[in-house]
């Protein structure tokens, strides 16, 4: 399983490194000027070149080129029993769109005698490992592992879930590269399970909605131990990580925030409350501008799929008559609603608009106490 080298689909240079502008086969030249490099490299000479702005070096958690190569998706996803390729996408896409998938789910490349995958999974960012859970059967997302990403903005994790090993030594606290193997691909699951033939990798990007998550799952009475700790699925939400992809393939990510300030508000939520939550300690960059003076509560975007895209703080008259905690649905986008059914984010309440289920949990969650 180690055998595979990662593939970039960017890749970062270091503020005053000596870059060279190709510096791998696997990245194409566009031009002559990284042979000409590669070329005075050969004879010993580097001459440094003016500094790339940074941007996040983001790595196809699989060794499939597909997606690289912009092949269509039937190269690189793998579907549900439906056999329809967009099951396998981000978002509302399964039971006719009443249901939501919340990564992707990506196809092996290579197999075994026994058709088993033999793909390894790489880390997509440098980051740590946060959560390693190895029972196969013991959650729906089969043998798991979060990672962290500190050094991005926001600090979003990835997630890598149905693993059929994980690489060993990995432990919370490990410090992974970018392309680090720290899996192999399998079709790991509770439940009935996944079949051989549609073995995959669960892939996430998103973040991690609180820390008080414990105290929450406790107080709602699910009847089981969460076992996960904060890295239950129900404490994490994802963004569709082709976002990131899509951005770093053409013309590279400078920064993460970029999606979350490019997503479009689905709802706009005002909530009151003067607190901050942990939330957004650890997300600071989702929070627009401070307004100056009293404020007495948060006007939150949100994306179709209930991420928590942008903060603001309305000054503290907007909440005047409100009851502490109380939260309003102040916007409502309809054409996105309508194309995300498998989230339930707004219903109707003798005509007002509320929170639905799924919303109604995200703010919860966020605002827990
Ligand atoms: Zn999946």
């Amino acid at each position: 399983m180690l055998g595979a080298e990662p593939h970039r689909v960017t890749r970062r240079a270091g503020l005053g490194a000596l870059a060279l502008v190709c510096v791998s086969a696997l990245v194409g030249c566009r031009d002559g000027a990284g042979e000409e490099a590669m070329g005075k490299a050969r004879v010993g000479v580097v001459k440094p070149v003016a500094a790339a702005p940074r941007r996040v070096e983001l790595v196809w958690p699989t060794p499939n080129r597909a997606y690289a190569e912009g092949r269509d998706i039937v190269a690189f996803i793998q579907p549900t029993a439906s056999g329809v390729a967009t099951s396998g996408l981000f978002g509302s896409v399964r039971s006719g769109g009443r249901q939501f998938h919340e990564g992707l789910d990506l196809l092996p490349v290579e197999r075994d005698r026994a058709g088993e995958p033999l793909d390894p999974v790489f880390a997509a960012m440098a980051g740590v490992v946060r959560h390693v859970y190895r029972k196969a059967g013991g959650s729906n997302y089969g043998r798991y592992i979060v990672l962290e990403h500190p050094a991005e903005s926001p600090p979003v994790y990835t997630l890598y879930a149905h693993l059929a090993e994980v690489a060993p030594g990995l432990t919370p606290g490990t410090v992974v590269t970018a392309g680090q193997t720290i899996a192999r691909m399998g079709h790991s699951s509770s439940g009935e399970g996944i079949p051989k033939d549609r073995a995959h990798l669960h892939f996430e990007i998103g973040v991690r909605v609180s820390d008080e998550f414990d105290g929450w799952y406790r107080g709602r009475g699910f009847g089981s131990p969460n076992e996960q700790g904060l890295f239950n699925g129900m404490n994490l939400l994802g963004l569709d990580p082709l976002e990131f992809f899509a951005r770093s393939r053409t013309g590279g990510l400078a920064s993460l925030d970029l999606v979350f300030k490019a997503l479009p508000a689905a709802v706009r939520v005002r909530v009151a409350s003067p607190e901050v939550p942990d939330f957004l300690r650890r997300y600071p960059s989702l929070q627009e501008k401070a307004a100056a003076g009293v404020t007495g509560g948060w006007e939150i975007d949100f994306s179709a799929t209930a991420v928590p895209l942008r903060w603001r703080r309305p000054n503290g008259e907007t909440f005047s008559g409100w009851r502490r905690g109380e939260a309003r649905v102040v916007f409502q986008d309809e054409a996105l609603l309508a194309a995300n059914r498998g989230r339930d984010l707004v219903d109707k309440r003798r005509g007002v608009a509320v929170a639905g289920e799924d919303l109604a949990a995200v703010l919860g969650l966020l605002f827990v106490r």
